[in-house]
């Protein structure tokens, strides 16, 4: 999973404050949004903004290093798993999961015959609640 060519990838400087940011990401599994990204980044580097993590994150987009994700309304998460796969979204408390639908590819051909679109990706997200909150259904929702 891990890249050890960004440097070279983006062409370009990964300044200190880009470098910090995308290690965050990249320690996680759990999809951070930019506020927790942002907290976790000013225990490296305590001088840190929140804008700098904003135009990091969008940075770090751009050059293909991190995946954004959006879910209607509610805060981008961040993905540092880039290469094609689908999600999984908490209603009760917003965790996201990553699972890979091998089927997603010929579901793809359908929905692009049945839309008369040219396909280029397709992403699957399943709601509903995790293994923990079916546990505990007073869980709190988001
Ligand atoms: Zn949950
Ligand atoms: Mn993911």
């Amino acid at each position: 999973m891990a890249k050890s060519t960004e440097s070279q990838k983006t062409g370009e400087k990964l300044t200190r404050q880009r470098d910090a940011v995308l290690q965050v990401i990249r320690e996680r599994a759990d999809h951070p949004t930019a506020n927790e990204i942002f907290q976790a980044a000013r225990l490296r580097l305590p001088t840190i903004s929140y804008a700098t993590v904003y135009n990091s994150l969008r940075f770090l987009k751009e050059a293909g290093l991190v995946h954004e994700i959006k879910f209607g309304d509610s805060a981008s998460r961040y993905d540092r798993e880039t290469d094609r796969h689908d999600h999984a979204i908490c209603t009760g408390c917003g965790k996201l999961v990553d699972f890979d639908l091998p089927q997603a590819a010929e579901l793809m051909v359908v929905a692009a015959r049945k839309s008369k679109f040219k396909p280029e990706s397709v992403h699957l997200t399943l709601r509903g609640l995790c293994p923990d909150c079916r546990k505990t259904p007073s869980s709190t929702r988001v």
